[in-house]
């Protein structure tokens, strides 16, 4: 999983100071000084977890980079980078979809632990964090966000990926619809229960023997289900 940040901010000496910190921090950095190029650079790195915008810039500012990279991805996390004297930066910059903000000046242990955070958030697990669950026949990788039974790869979305983390990491638990809903979408979530069912009708597909007759993933009436017995 590359750990590739992008970082803009028109200020050179801003931008290097942040660049070698989050390097230092074990980051891939990809600059740009103008939020069109930043743009551009997010198309050819489809692989960036993380972006940290400067608000004010010559051309586009930082709120419009942040709108439209929100209009099409809704995995990057983004922190915006807000100055002492403008408050209000802070509630434009949430609305426009940011997931976080920094306010200048910054050590670089708080830039660090923001971008950590929001890393791990955003689907890449940092080294450290990384780890696999294996119940026999299935191992998941928590890093790469993969499943394998027996050996062999199972390809799963990242709904069904949080699904089955969900249910390796509660072995044996009944958990009820309401539940897997709020670990799996999240409680802002509002959506139907049914979403829930579908996913797992097309989960056990994938990771059942015989999906007619599942073991793995068990139905609890009335309830919910339940991984294993
Ligand atoms: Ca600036």
């Amino acid at each position: 999983m590359a750990r590739k940040v992008l970082v803009l901010e028109d200020e050179s000496s801003i931008r290097s100071f942040i660049v070698i910190n989050l390097t230092r921090a074990g980051y891939e950095v990809i600059e740009s000084g103008t939020g069109e190029e930043a743009l551009e650079k997010l198309q050819d790195n489809p692989d960036i977890r993380v972006a940290l915008l400067d608000i004010m810039l010559p051309g586009i500012d930082g709120f419009e980079v942040c709108r439209r990279i929100r209009a099409t991805n809704t995995r990057i996390g983004i922190i915006m980078l807000t100055a002492r004297s403008q408050e209000m930066d802070k509630v434009t910059g949430l609305m426009t979809g940011a997931d976080d903000y920094v306010t200048k000046p910054f050590s670089p242990a708080e830039l660090t632990a923001r971008v950590d955070a929001l890393f791990r958030r955003a689907g890449g697990a940092a080294p450290e964090q990384a780890g696999e669950i294996y119940q026999e026949p299935f191992l998941l990788n928590t890093r790469n966000r993969t499943l394998a039974k027996k050996g062999q790869r199972v390809k799963l979305t990242q709904v069904e990926y949080s699904i089955m983390k969900m249910f390796m990491e509660n072995p044996g638990k009944a958990l009820s619809r309401e539940e897997i809903l709020d670990m799996v979408w999240g409680r802002d979530y509002f959506g139907e229960l049914k979403i829930v069912d579908v996913n797992i009708r097309r989960l056990r597909l994938k990771i059942e023997d015989n999906a007619q007759n599942p073991t793995y993933i068990n139905t609890v009436w009335g309830y919910g289900y339940k991984w294993g017995f």
